[in-house]
């Protein structure tokens, strides 16, 4: 077995595939393909990343308005993807999606492709509905791209699984196979279902908070966080609606310590927190004291 799960507040993870011979001199990178939030900028798309594992890009977590063009820019090959993580879905997290599977119809891709991502509430479609909503044979928005989802004529060459994580306070595990687990863990983003990610490969961890304003992370220990890619979407005085939807700087640090984390990535960047980087960094740091980075589009960790 290569995975443990300990107790439910403060568990482990174990993988095997430190093992795997694809790990011997392996090269994990995150690539942000969109390093900015819902605004409209001069240069960086809406969240978006990329996982690389030895040249290949395998896991993508989110498409927001932009990541389709990043997509193309950093060269990854849509056949070479295991699976797609959906932290929620805001449109700033999701919009180029249907732009993605367009594109890859001109790609090789054979194998069908698992989408994960929240179960659905009075605010947010589940998964599925909203793989269903884009591309439903019935009633989709883009019902002809059906045959890459639910229509039986199969002119595309793979289909879309979706996968309605549930509501959960336990993180557990979504996708595993030789490369790579794949972990979810319930935050809170006002009231939109929402889930962070744990991606252990070749025995790194790599974590995606995804939007929250950190309620969640109390369930998460880790012995060691190679990378946590963090969203400042607020600086330190933002007002009560804002804090009830992202982290602060003061706890995304607090998050960043109890994690063990080695490096730091800035990312979903905002008009707000542009230009506070050094009061973002100064209140990260009276908990935090790794490496910080802040994230701009195509940038590779
Ligand atoms: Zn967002």
């Amino acid at each position: 077995m290569c995975f443990e799960q300990r107790s439910l507040l403060s568990f482990a993870l174990n993988t095997c595939n430190a093992e795997n011979p694809n790990c011997h001199a392996s090269k994990l990178q995150v690539q942000i393909l969109g390093s900015g939030g819902p605004e409209l900028t001069i240069n960086r798309a809406s969240s978006s990343y990329l996982v690389w594992l030895n040249g290949k890009a395998i896991v993508l977590v989110d498409a927001g308005g932009g990541s389709s063009f990043r997509y193309g820019q950093s060269m990854a090959e849509w056949k070479d993807l295991k699976t797609v993580l959906f932290t929620h879905f805001h449109a700033d997290h999701s919009g180029d999606f249907a732009a993605m599977i367009k594109a890859s119809w001109f790609g090789e891709r054979q194998e069908n492709l698992p989408v994960f991502g929240p179960y659905g509430n009075n605010f947010m479609p589940s998964t599925t509905e909203f793989i269903t909503a884009l591309f439903g044979h019935n009633s989709g928005g883009f019902k002809y791209l059906s045959d890459f989802y639910d229509h039986k004529d199969e002119i595309a060459s793979y289909r879309l699984i979706p996968h309605d994580i549930q509501n959960s306070k336990h993180t557990h595990e979504i996708f595993q196979d030789n490369d790579i687990n794949i972990f979810a863990l319930q935050v809170q983003h006002g009231p939109i279902p929402a889930f962070a990610y744990v991606i252990k490969s070749c025995n790194k961890t790599l974590v995606f908070s995804g939007d929250t304003n950190g309620i969640g992370f109390e369930n998460l220990t880790l012995e060691k966080t190679d990378l946590f890619i963090a969203h400042n979407a607020i600086p330190e005085n933002a007002g009560p609606i804002a804090k009830s939807l992202h982290m602060t700087p003061t706890q995304i640090g607090k998050i960043a310590q109890q994690l063990k984390v080695e490096k730091l990535i800035l990312s979903h960047r905002m008009n707000r927190t542009l230009g506070k980087e050094f009061q973002s960094t100064e209140n990260i740091k009276k908990y935090f004291h790794g490496t910080i980075k802040f994230a701009d589009d195509l940038d590779k960790y």
